[in-house]
């Protein structure tokens, strides 16, 4: 779950505090394999134990320790090839240029998919034997316990899982999967000629999207108008190709809701983690009826960029410039102390993992980009990668990514392998957690008014395009699924049309709050999620669920318990059980208290210095 940095960090991020690097400032991951001969030998484990299960296939259903020991080698295989891709895969990330390791990785991905073919015959073959013997051997074989909830989710399927006859019909069509999307990430990333322009500055650049996300930002307003009319533009030319693309998948989406025997494509996709669709609807309403709270902050952003009347190529550029200076003492510092009020255990094993060489800390050549948690290591601990640039966004990044190892320490410790694994939907709430502490905290620690003013206005734009600008693309995906599900055609022109509707609402274009250009409703072609339907409203619901942990973080316990059940239950009901209730109003209620309490805040500082 890599914390996407923006395009501006990451190009400041080159090496400049490599030379002060030490052994400490290093990942161990030798702790995972001490030499390339023990990780080909775990290969060769692997290998055989591929062998030997290879009998497990038609005869899982003989009897209950047949039942056990079945499921126990195909655990065990996972763990090991787990293990395996976390030391490739990091070995890569730390130097991508690493031949050697390069090929590794290769022969782990290999590896991965030859598991996943010897292990295929699973699923449908615990179908087969059914709900009724599967309950049998639980009763009989107490070590089957630790499969109880897995064995659930299989089993769930039952109902949406077709005769074989049926299902080898559906695998054969699945070679068709996913056309659409692929043909889109082909189009925006290797065959759209992005344009050339000429910035204020004299700078020339190719405005492709990473150049987007960079310069939508520029301090100068001609810029940055600029920025947005000719992204937008180009992909205006292919808005009829990347309706059809989008279409296409759309229809997809539809067309396996309809064999898998689901109401619509938004069940469907939520039944993947049983998460109600009243999470989903709570969250839309929500969020409409809290949009005077993104309209304050959107005429609060007009104010505090000196402009009458705010436009969409406004919303960009940081409302405080932060330009001092957080070496990684001191960063981790701030994380442990914003942190305490989780409980001494959780401090305690932090610090344990920023003494003991988990994390990769500062830039490097040929290093990847970015930051990640790696929890793959199951029997080893969480590794995190980081790029860090002794700014506060690091000290984010570096609450952010701690907050997933965390969650995969506490969880491993607490859940046998097979449960220990959590859903998305749970995940980003231990990340956006910690950074809601950090900020409480740093508003403690802060020593001018100026610096405060950056951290609110940091922590402002988070929520803006955390929760708002996620729910809106979640409204957009509720509202075309709906629709290609009743059987209505979309081409790009309806889906800009549809969008428009939607940005400008949510932008309060109506109520003059953001003037929105029509040129830039194609935004919806921009937006690669929409290929990976009914996703992005997870971030959304999980900075509410955080918001509502922080303002009742005296109630640690059942935090720290629902961190600790990793993937032991479905993720709705672990939150639930923790405290907050995703399909009630009280989480986005406690956001839009905590943006309107942070404007508050920010108008206060500004009053004071006569802004
Ligand atoms: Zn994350």
């Amino acid at each position: 779950m890599p914390k996407s940095l923006p395009a501006v960090l990451l190009a400041f991020a080159a090496f400049g505090t490599a030379a002060a690097e030490t052994t400490a400032d290093r990942w161990n991951l030798a702790e995972i394999y001490p030499s390339v001969e023990a990780w080909n030998a775990d290969a060769a484990k692997l290998e055989a134990q591929m062998k030997e299960f290879a009998a497990c296939k038609g005869r899982m259903g003989e009897n209950a320790s047949r039942f056990r020991q079945c499921l126990d080698l195909k655990a065990d295989m996972t763990k090991r090839q787990h293990r395996m891709a976390a030391f490739s895969g990091e070995q890569v990330s730390e130097d991508t240029g690493n031949a050697a390791y390069l090929e590794l990785d290769q022969k782990a991905d290999l590896l991965e998919s030859r598991l996943n073919e010897a292990t295929a015959f699973v699923d449908p073959e615990i179908l087969h034997i059914g709900k009724d013997k599967v309950a049998q051997f639980l009763a009989q074989e107490p070590a089957l316990g630790i499969y109880r909830f897995p064995l659930e989710q299989i089993l769930r399927r039952a109902a949406h899982t077709l005769n074989d006859e049926g299902e080898a019909l559906v695998a054969n069509f699945g070679l068709m999967n996913n056309a659409g999307g692929s043909a889109y990430s082909i189009l925006t990333n290797a065959d759209i000629p992005w344009p050339k322009i000429k910035l204020s500055t004299g700078e020339e650049i190719t405005l492709d999207a990473s150049a987007y996300t960079k310069y939508r930002e520029a301090q100068n307003r001609d810029d940055r108008k600029r920025v947005m009319d000719e992204f937008f533009g180009t992909f205006k030319t292919y808005e009829r190709t990347i309706g059809i693309n989008l279409y296409s998948q759309l229809k997809q989406d539809t067309v396996y809701s309809k064999v898998r025997k689901y109401p619509d494509s938004i069940t469907r996709a939520l039944d993947r983690n049983n998460v109600p669709v009243a999470v989903f609807d709570t969250l839309i309403r929500e969020t409409n009826a809290n949009l005077p709270t993104l309209y304050r902050y959107f005429r609060l952003r007009a104010k505090m960029l000196g402009v009458p009347q705010l436009h969409y190529y406004d919303i960009y550029p940081p409302l405080v410039k932060g330009d001092f200076k957080i070496p990684y003492a001191e960063g981790r510092k701030l994380v442990l102390e914003a942190v305490a009020p989780i409980g001494k255990d959780y401090v305690a094993a932090l610090t344990y993992g920023l003494d003991h060489r988990w994390m990769d800390l500062y830039p490097r050549p040929h290093k990847q980009s970015g930051a990640h948690m790696d929890d793959y290591a199951y029997d080893v601990h969480p590794y995190v990668l980081m790029n860090y640039n002794d700014d506060y966004e690091s000290v984010t990044t570096v609450a952010h990514e701690w907050g997933h190892a965390m969650h995969s320490y506490l969880a491993q410790k607490a859940q046998p392998f097979v449960t220990s694994n959590y859903a998305i939907f749970v995940a980003e709430i231990a990340s956006t957690f910690n950074e809601e502490l950090l900020l409480q905290h740093v508003l403690k620690t802060a020593k001018s008014d100026d610096e405060r003013l950056y951290y609110l206005g940091t922590a402002l734009e988070q929520l803006r395009t955390t929760f708002f600008r996620q729910a809106m693309f979640a409204e957009f995906e509720r509202n075309i699924h709906a629709r290609v599900d009743k059987g209505e055609p979309l081409t790009g022109e309806a889906l800009t049309k549809t969008y428009c509707d939607i940005l400008k609402r949510y932008h309060g274009a109506a109520e003059g709050v953001v003037a929105i250009d029509d040129a830039y409703c194609v935004e919806w072609a921009y937006v690669p999620h929409f290929y990976n339907a009914f996703y992005v409203y997870q971030y959304a619901t999980s900075i509410a669920a955080s918001s509502l942990f922080a303002k009742r973080v005296e109630a640690n316990e059942s935090y720290l318990n629902m961190l600790k059940a990793g993937g032991s239950n479905y993720p709705y009901e672990l939150v639930k059980t923790a405290g907050v209730d995703l399909a009630t109003p009280a989480p986005y209620q406690a956001l839009a208290a905590r943006m309107n309490s942070i404007m508050d805040e920010i108008e206060a500082i500004l009053a004071k210095q006569k802004k």
